[in-house]
């Protein structure tokens, strides 16, 4: 008997470990509930993964097996339940955020010397990234030696009867959450794919900035698949196959637009390779400045991002789709994580934990990764990147669709006067929409402070 470990692989389908254990032996698939885990992470997040444990559950019902859901120490769990079905092995999937690789190695030390064996295996990631360099400066860099590296195939589902004949009667607990959550679990998580690849993937690249696009068919526009793949609702290999089987069936511009797909995936792959290589990326700048980065203590700049209200249509609509719907689309996320550290020049860790609280889709690596990224503290080959968010809604979000849908004090305003709302007189302001704020910093202001600060910590100064 073998014990598979389900952590954030909250899938049946393409799971390295669960696979490879259930080949020549009986698996009996265990989650535990570890109070300790779900600490930092928000109830939406949290609430996300709880449904999907519950769907998992199911799913091993469905397979003639149970999940077993314990709650409790890790180790300690994993530990009595090798003994009590006298287990002779534990397979799981390696993952790189510091809790939980803490929580490996207690189990890794748990098991020492016992005559249980333990059997991590690289799942999250096409590509382990032992097999690349430890530091690329650029994304670019990482992406080259990425690209190249062999792609693992997605991993079958195990036979059934491979799977322990158990019956756990564990209620899985679903806490209440504040927003509608996306259905959970793989078979919803493989809806939303197939989907995506029908009607979404040959256009991705021409359609992914198109903001109006994404309010009105938010799902054809970009994939909207981050939940399921922080959560682990679906494996990484059965996605990068899924896109490159359409990518090897179409020539010219829809092949071009599956691989702006694939190529968006490599990110999602470098912020693990950074993360594994450095376990502080949550914590520290990546990258080292000279001189200390002048951070502005302003707290009602922060309260005024947080809700919505800073005066910057773009940034204030961005703001409110992540309180509503826990998500945000990508371009108006780097747009408001840029605001928030370079035109108001607050710390990306508050902004990052703001994310943390809200996200649904709320990933570790992919979090911080990209807000230092963003804040030009991590990979970025600029060294100071500064979004401006009205030229980015102008070509963005021109006909301000995208603004309007979650704005209402602007949606008798006209597009032109909403885009241009931080450089039009306080007076023309409170005739057009008296309802929402002016802006809260200079839109020059904030960039040329910004840029001056940056290049003080660079030693340009
Ligand atoms: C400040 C900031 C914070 C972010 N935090 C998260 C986070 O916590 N979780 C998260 O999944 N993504 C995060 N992202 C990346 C990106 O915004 C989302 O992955 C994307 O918007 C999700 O929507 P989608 O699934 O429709 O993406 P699609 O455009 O359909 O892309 C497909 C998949 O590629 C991956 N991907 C695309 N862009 C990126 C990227 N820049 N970095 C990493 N993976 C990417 C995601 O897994 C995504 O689901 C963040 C970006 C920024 C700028």
């Amino acid at each position: 008997m073998r014990l598979f470990w389900h952590q954030r692989d909250l899938r049946t389908r393409d799971v390295v470990g669960l696979s490879v254990a259930a080949r020549d032996d009986t698996v009996l698939p265990v989650y535990v509930y570890d109070a300790d885990a779900f600490g930092p992470v928000g109830r939406r997040h949290y609430g996300f993964q709880m449904r999907g444990v519950r769907a998992l559950k199911e799913r091993y019902r469905e397979l003639g097996s149970d999940l077993i859901v314990r709650s409790g120490d890790t180790a300690t769990e994993l530990a009595s339940l090798a003994d009590a079905v006298d287990a002779d092995a534990v397979y799981y999937g390696e993952h790189y955020r510091p809790s939980r690789r803490d929580r490996q190695q207690a189990v890794e030390e748990q098991f020492a010397g016992t005559d249980v064996d333990t059997e991590p295996r690289t799942d999250l990631v096409l590509v382990d990234p032992g097999r690349l360099d430890a530091s690329y400066s650029t994304h670019s860099q990482f992406y080259g030696d990425w690209e190249r590296s062999p792609k693992a195939t997605p991993y079958a589902e195990p036979d059934p009867d491979a799977l322990a004949s158990v019956d756990d009667g564990t209620t899985v607990p679903v806490p209440n959450v504040d927003i509608d959550l996306p259905d959970a679990g793989s078979a919803a998580a493989r809806e939303r794919f197939d989907e995506f690849l029908d009607t979404g993937i040959y256009s991705y690249n021409d359609t992914r900035d198109d903001l109006a696009r994404a309010v009105e068919t938010p799902t054809q526009a970009v994939s909207r698949l981050s939940p399921y793949l922080a959560a682990g609702m679906i494996g990484i290999r059965e996605v990068w196959a899924g896109a490159s089987d359409r990518y090897d069936a179409v020539y010219g511009r829809e092949r071009k637009n599956i691989n702006k797909y694939r190529y968006e995936l490599s990110w999602r792959e470098h912020n693990y390779h950074l993360l594994a290589h450095n376990p502080g990326l949550g914590e520290r700048n990546y990258t080292t400045f000279p001189n200390e980065i002048a951070w502005r203590d302003d707290e009602a700049g922060f309260e005024a991002w947080t809700r919505g209200e800073t005066g910057y249509p773009l940034v204030d609509a961005g703001m409110r789709q992540l309180e509503a719907e826990g998500y945000i689309h990508n371009r108006p996320r780097q747009v408001v994580a840029s605001f928030l550290t370079k035109h108001l020049l607050v710390d990306w860790r508050r902004g990052a934990r703001q994310f943390l609280e809200k996200l649904v889709d709320h990933d570790y690596a992919s979090n911080y990764g990209n807000w230092q990224w963003t804040a030009s503290t991590g990979t970025d080959s600029v060294d100071v990147r500064i979004f401006d968010p009205v030229s980015q809604m102008a070509k963005y979000d021109a006909e301000a669709t995208y603004v309007k849908s979650y704005v209402p004090e602007l949606r008798d305003v006209t597009a032109d006067a909403i885009v241009d709302w931080p450089t039009l007189t306080d007076a023309k302001r409170a005739d057009l929409a008296p309802d929402y704020p002016d802006p809260i910093v200079g839109r020059n202001h904030g960039y040329e402070r910004a840029q001056r600060v940056f290049e003080e910590a660079l030693g340009k100064r």
